[in-house]
């Protein structure tokens, strides 16, 4: 079964994002713990803690349905030690809020290199960072994003996604969210059939489906190849529909969060509705 949803606002608190997906008719749904803007955040309450959970079981979202992503400012690959250090706590206190939420995963971005180092050099402390992160914590896997590779962003090519995985100490705590946009804004086809068949078996060979915990569903506002992330509505942007009906169609992609965060939100329930009726 296809598990389709949208990443929803923590407004007015944690506790609101399963009212809020439930709303839209979604299965799964993404979220922020915190102000994804912001290094500092107060802690959860033990209100909101109760609550979201509570919600959760009312609306029905299993924890293996939700797919929280980290801020926006955290980079685990910095090359400069002060600022990794503190990307490295952020994370962690990321990690922390997931595990008292009851939640299995966290999504994040692997981090850029800035120009400053190699990005083997990034990725092995990006690597680094994450193994800090699970050795300090249970029960969340780290899920590493891919990227369209703008600026030094690493994380573009599924040779990262691999290498990354490669040095991670706890395999059975790092998956894979593959974004759509990404995929394609770095170089992968998707625009067909034939494409998708193909930008996938190259994702088994080099990456494996067995760490898919999630994919994010957005169409590109930019061409194959741009290297620029701008999420576009399903099947108005350059990779079209054909991509959205074939992963909902290929069993690869069952019980997985799958995730919208194209840009125009008030069409998220009918474009929830449009990939149900593929399936
Ligand atoms: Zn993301
Ligand atoms: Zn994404």
């Amino acid at each position: 079964m296809k598990t389709i949803g949208a990443h929803v606002s923590i407004a007015g608190g944690v506790e609101n994002a399963p009212l809020n997906a439930s709303e839209i008719g979604a299965r799964a749904f993404a979220m922020f713990t915190r102000n994804q803007r912001q290094w500092k955040s107060k802690p959860l309450t033990t209100a909101n803690i109760k609550l979201f959970k509570e919600n959760c079981s009312r609306c029905g979202y299993e924890p293996e349905h939700i797919l929280p992503h980290d801020g926006y400012l955290i980079n685990l690959g910095h090359p400069e030690k002060e600022a990794l250090e503190k990307s490295r706590a952020a994370f962690l206190e990321e990690m922390m809020r997931c595990e008292q939420l009851g939640l299995s995963m966290l999504n994040f971005h692997p981090g850029s290199h800035l120009k400053k180092i190699e990005p083997d050099a990034c990725l092995a402390t990006i690597a680094e960072s994450v193994n800090i992160a699970l050795s300090q914590t249970s029960g969340v896997t780290a899920v590493i994003e891919n990227t369209a590779g703008q600026g030094s962003n690493l994380g573009f090519k599924f040779e990262h996604l691999a290498a990354l995985i490669d040095q991670i100490e706890d395999k059975s705590r790092i998956g894979v969210c593959l974004d759509t946009c990404h995929t394609f804004a770095a170089g992968y086809d998707l625009r067909t059939a034939e494409t998708c068949r193909e930008t996938f078996a190259q994702f088994d060979k080099l990456v494996g489906f067995q760490y898919l915990r999630g994919m994010h569903l957005n169409d590109s506002k930019k061409p194959l190849n741009s290297h620029v992330d701008r999420h576009e509505s399903i099947g108005k942007g350059e990779i079209g529909i054909d991509a959205f009906r074939f992963i909902i169609q290929d069993n690869r992609f069952d019980g997985i969060p799958l995730i919208l965060e194209t840009i125009d939100s008030t069409i998220w329930k009918d474009e929830i509705q449009l990939l149900y009726s593929f399936a």
